[in-house]
């Protein structure tokens, strides 16, 4: 199935389905201006997923190199951008060839960059192989590289010329990684979506564990509810910070924790999520049903709902609180969050006072 997002003359469609990479070749070759392009993976992915893609190029005509990156977050450095614009310059590719980012968000994000500034910009596609990837990060236009200072300090909006999202690559997918994603998408129905919510209750459990029909309805109700967001506030002015859900509280915990293998960004926006409706519900807000359905959810598809515990951290709820002060969600001195009024209804704030936030955080960490 497709889905387009809707930006004028910079619209594309996302193509959801099983083995939509073996015919990439033939679905890309009418967009592309010259039948040249360089795919930029990771070692994880190349062993796993290239041989599929650069078959089907070859049998569309078209020319391609791969540049290989070793897995991982540190991938998306200043370094490794350096390595790549040298690499794809040296390579005599021209303005009109175009970039092909196969993998999850890491090398999504670090391509769509190298595509956003090579020559001030050249085409790039997304084939994201994570679930992660496939229902936020290859979507909305988002790239970027992490700085020293801090994670995506360095990026900018540019948007892809096509999304191809094929479910058959998350077979391969460590567990861990597919319940990374899977907090994404939980999260579309949190915020905008009753309905899907519900679908999740039923069949949140099949997506997990392999089910293509229903891998592909989860991936498209995320997407669609994405595209939606994106083609109305494409540079995050309003609605677009709804899909920060969770995330206040998540980049708190990744940041105490050092972004390392302890906690992952999917098991930290879900424990997020959970602080957040909590919050809720002690505002008075959200009923505390609702706040016992999601809580439930999360538990019967493996999703973490407490803060771990993890040899060498201190967690404590003034350090996490310094953290979400210096989140870049930041505005007019307050920390903004995103909120339920129910589920499926999200709303963004800045209006909450520290020592609510503070409290919500002690009960958490039953400090
Ligand atoms: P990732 O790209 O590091 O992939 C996770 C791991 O899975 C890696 O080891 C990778 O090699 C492996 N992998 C990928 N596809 C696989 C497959 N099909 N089978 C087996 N292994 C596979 O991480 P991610 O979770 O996809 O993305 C995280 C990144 O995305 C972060 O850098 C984050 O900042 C970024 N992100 C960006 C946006 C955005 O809007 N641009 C949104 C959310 C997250
Ligand atoms: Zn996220």
């Amino acid at each position: 199935s497709s889905v387009q997002v809707a930006l004028g003359s910079r619209s594309y469609d996302i193509l959801i389905g099983a083995d939509v990479i073996d015919s990439a070749g033939s679905v890309i070759r009418d967009i592309l201006k010259n039948p040249r392009v360089a795919i930029i993976t990771d070692d994880n992915v190349a062993k796993l997923h290239l041989k599929r893609l650069q078959a089907s190029l070859t049998d569309a005509g078209i020319e391609h190199s791969a540049i290989i990156f070793p897995a991982g977050e540190s991938s998306k450095s200043i370094a490794t951008y350096g390595d790549l614009m040298n690499r794809l310059l040296d390579s005599r590719l021209q303005r009109d060839e175009a970039l092909i980012a196969l993998g999850g968000g890491v090398i999504g994000d670090l391509t769509g960059f190298a595509a956003a500034t090579l020559r001030r910009g050249v085409d790039f596609i997304q084939i994201p192989t994570t679930l992660l990837s496939q229902v936020d990060s290859s979507v909305g236009g988002k790239t970027g590289i992490n700085a020293p200072q801090g994670k995506n300090l360095i990026g900018a909006f540019y948007q892809p010329r096509m999304v191809l999202a094929d479910i058959s690559t998350l077979d391969t997918l460590p567990q861990r990684e597919l319940l990374a994603g899977y907090a994404e998408v939980v999260k579309y129905g949190l915020l905008g979506d009753y309905q899907f919510f519900e679908w999740l209750e039923t069949n949140g459990k099949k997506v997990i564990d392999g089910d293509a029909a229903a891998r592909i309805y989860a991936v498209e109700q995320s997407v669609k509810a994405k595209a939606r967001i994106v083609a109305e506030d494409e540079r995050e002015g309003g609605i677009r910070a709804l899909l920060n859900l969770g995330h206040t509280f998540g980049h708190a915990l990744e940041a105490e924790t050092g972004y390392g293998a302890h906690l992952n960004h999917g098991e930290a926006v879900a424990i997020g999520m959970i602080m957040a409706t909590e919050l809720s519900v002690r505002l008075g807000i959200l009923e505390s049903q609702d706040s016992g359905r999601i809580r439930a959810h999360f538990k019967s598809v493996g999703l973490p709902v407490a803060v771990p515990e993890i040899a060498g951290v201190n967690w404590t709820a003034e350090n996490l609180l310094a953290h979400m002060r210096q989140d870049k969600k930041i505005s007019g001195g307050k920390i903004t969050l995103i909120l339920l009024n129910a589920i499926g209804d999200a709303f963004s704030t800045n209006n909450i006072d520290e020592p609510d936030i503070l409290s919500l955080l002690k009960q958490e960490l039953q400090e």
